[in-house]
């Protein structure tokens, strides 16, 4: 299974990847992590990413395309992945195809797109807290830790990512709807877009994607999800 996952920044790609993964065994692959990594090890693509990054702005593709290459060709994800943050732009949806054709003759399945209104995104990214210490991630909103400031799993200092601030999550809202919304045409041209409502209860997404995934799940992996569902 071959996925994409779109949506502005806060809409749920993160969470929704790592339920498919869970579910599906594919690993999941987020641009944004991966440039993350880049800038921690302070590597000269990282830094040069950094600029960009605590901006809100889009990394150009020279540097992001070779990550991404790079880790499709690893070999977990010869059984399929889901693509989180990535593609961001048209030039880097033909550039994925492009790879993909190259490598296994065989494009993408689906794409999924969450769709969560602007005010919302900007409530729940600006409440966004990572542990410094074991990465376990919070929200002040919706899920806040029980001490301020503080991890209830590690005891760890919380933090908020540089570009979760309001005026930079503002920015990326921009980014994406001039650039990265476009990709809603192209790839419902393509009969390959399932548009899902972000907003609901926990759980209430999960099995809207579930549904959109259909003939693409295998007998056990839809018996796990009605599982994880029922639990
Ligand atoms: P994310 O964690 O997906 O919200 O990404 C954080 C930041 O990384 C974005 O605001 C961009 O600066 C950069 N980034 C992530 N994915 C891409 C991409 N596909 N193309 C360009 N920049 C990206």
């Amino acid at each position: 299974m071959r996925l994409v996952l779109l949506g502005p920044p806060g809409a749920g790609k993160g969470t929704q990847a790592r339920m498919l993964r869970d579910l599906a065994g594919i690993p999941q692959i987020s641009s944004g992590d991966l440039l993350r990594a880049a800038v921690h090890e302070r590597s000269r693509l990282g830094v040069e990413a950094a600029k960009y990054m605590d901006r809100g702005e889009l990394v150009p593709d020279d540097l992001v395309l070779n990550l991404i290459d790079e880790r499709l060709g690893a070999s977990d994800a010869k059984k399929g992945f889901i693509l989180d943050g990535f593609p961001r732009s048209v030039a880097q949806a033909e550039a994925l195809t492009a790879m993909l054709l190259k490598r296994s003759g065989k494009g993408i399945d689906l794409v999924i797109a969450l769709s969560v209104p602007d005010e919302e995104i900007v409530r729940r990214v600006s409440g966004r807290r990572t542990c410094t210490q074991c990465g376990a991630m919070y929200n002040l909103v919706s899920e806040p830790p029980q001490r301020v400031g503080v991890c209830d799993k590690c005891g760890g200092e919380l933090y908020q990512r540089e570009d979760d601030s309001e005026a930079t999550v503002r920015n990326r809202l921009n980014v994406y709807n001039a650039t990265t919304r476009p990709l809603l045409e192209y790839y419902g041209a393509r009969k390959l877009l399932a548009q899902i409502d972000g907003m609901g209860r926990p759980g209430e997404v999960d099995s809207r994607i579930i549904a959109a995934l259909d003939g693409l799940l295998s007998k056990s992996e839809r018996a796990k999800a009605s599982r994880g569902r029922d639990n």
